[in-house]
């Protein structure tokens, strides 16, 4: 069940009065593309659809960017989630560069689609990686050296302890890696950005309009909700972790995990200073990530925790503290004003999940926690696909995809077992 949108994004983008109130399909409606799921997907799709002059009609269950797109930690990294060795062993060096090139690119583009729609999002510069144990400096230090050979990138380098510890205001760190192309901004302004350049543009979007079902026929697709039907040429479904039971044929591949974020009570100049001096975001290296940056106003913004049942915690707020002391001691005395969680969707090989349920109906979900970058360029490629030009979208559909095992229903059991495992290793 979707949680409400008690994120401190929302809550300073309402005060601000940004947040639009955009009605719900009624009757039917005609475009050439429907698109359902209104975050980052399905917005940056019906942006540049509609740039091509593509009529779209996207539907949004509830309000725009309640998805992860309104919820999560905002951090814009460069590449995949999976790291470029990794990805070179698996699918050889040509298919690797190409997705390093795609991942270079989605920062671009988020940069360039703030830059000219004026999205006023904080975007700021820099994430630094850092190690929580030992053993992963190692990794760091050949990461750096293998992006410079492979693939001439030098905007990335290793941070010994000593330096590291002043960047990140702790020294609980053995080493980290500094990365000035990555970026990171407040996640639900940017998507309410996309989606005022898609309305811009002349996309129609709803809200509060789920799509209960969608069917096939000689003309085309037509989506229905409670209230109405939109009949398109085209479709695509881009709900990712809050797809549910709308289509089984591609919950397999994808398993929604609940992420959850603290944000706490506005810190001093000095402090917030302390914390993090050069205004970058930072991610360590655990299993369960733990990801911080500073919001505009100076408050700590720290994911970390996660659960795979279907209901959240209690108290947020509560389960993301531990994670915020045993890196932050000096806030123990901090109040946390905010807790929210959201829901993402992984595959098994981290990697995205696009393809086709049919010529002319389309997906792209998956995106393992990497989906800032990686769905707003999914978006843009979605329309390149639809547009007949498909290269750089099949970069990415004819991935190998796997199953989970236990097939939809039964794989929660093995699947939380197994990530549970891997995040009791962290703490080993
Ligand atoms: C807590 C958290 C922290 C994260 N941190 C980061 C980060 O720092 N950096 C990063 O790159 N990624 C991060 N992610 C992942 C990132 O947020 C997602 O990958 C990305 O937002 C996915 O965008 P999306 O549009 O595919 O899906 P979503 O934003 O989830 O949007 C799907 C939309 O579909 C709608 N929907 C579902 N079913 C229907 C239906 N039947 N009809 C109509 N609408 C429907 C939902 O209401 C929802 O709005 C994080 C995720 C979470 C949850």
């Amino acid at each position: 069940m979707q949680q409400p949108l008690n994120t401190l994004y929302a809550a300073t983008a309402t005060a601000a009065g940004i947040v639009p109130v955009l009605p719900g399909l009624a009757g039917e409606q005609c475009a050439d593309v429907c698109i359902i799921g209104g975050g980052y997907t399905g917005l940056s799709a019906a942006l540049h659809l509609a740039k091509q002059g593509r009529s779209v009609a996207l539907l949004e269950a509830n309000t725009l960017a309640s998805g992860a797109s309104g919820r999560n930690g905002g951090h814009v990294g460069v590449g995949q989630r999976v790291d470029q060795q990794t990805l070179q062993a698996q699918l050889g060096a040509t298919a690797a560069s190409a997705l390093w090139q795609l991942g270079l690119e989605a920062v671009e583009l988020v940069e360039q689609l703030v830059a000219d729609h004026s999205i006023d999002c904080g975007l700021r510069n820099n994430i630094i990686h850092v190690a929580h144990k030992k053993r992963y400096i190692t990794d760091y230090i050949e990461e750096v050296d293998f992006l410079k050979r492979q693939y001439g990138y030098a905007d990335c380098r290793y941070l010994a302890a000593d330096e590291l510890a002043e960047q990140v205001g702790s020294s609980q760190f053995y080493g980290g890696l500094l990365d000035t192309r990555s970026r990171h901004l407040d996640p639900y302004r940017y998507a309410l950005g996309l989606a005022e350049a898609a309305q811009a543009a002349g996309a129609t979007l709803y809200e509060h309009s789920r799509a209960v079902s969608f069917a096939s026929d000689s003309d085309g697709v037509t989506a229905t909700t409670a209230h109405g039907q939109v009949r398109a040429k085209q479709l695509i479904v881009a709900c990712n972790g809050y797809l549910g039971n709308l289509v089984p044929a591609m919950a397999g591949t994808i398993m929604p995990i609940n992420n959850f974020i603290a944000a706490s009570e506005p810190l001093s100049p000095a402090l917030a200073q302390s914390l993090l001096p050069g205004g970058s975001a930072a991610q360590d290296s655990r299993f369960v990530i733990n990801y911080w940056r500073l919001s505009a106003d100076n408050r700590l913004v720290f994911g970390g925790g996660e659960n795979y049942r279907r209901a959240f915690p209690r108290d947020i707020v509560g389960f993301v503290r531990p994670h915020i002391l045993s890196i932050y001691p000096q806030l123990a005395d901090t109040r946390l004003d905010y807790g929210w969680g959201g829901t993402l969707a992984i595959t098994l090989r981290r990697m995205p999940d696009f393809g086709q349920l049919a010529d002319n109906i389309w997906y792209a979900q998956g995106y393992s926690g990497h989906g800032v970058p990686t769905a707003t360029l999914g978006g843009k490629l979605l329309a390149e696909a639809i547009a007949g030009e498909r290269s750089r979208w099949e970069l990415f559909a004819n991935l190998p995809r796997q199953k989970f095992p236990g097939g939809t229903l039964l794989r929660w059991p093995g699947m939380v077992a197994g990530m549970a495992y891997y995040a009791l290793r962290d703490r080993l």
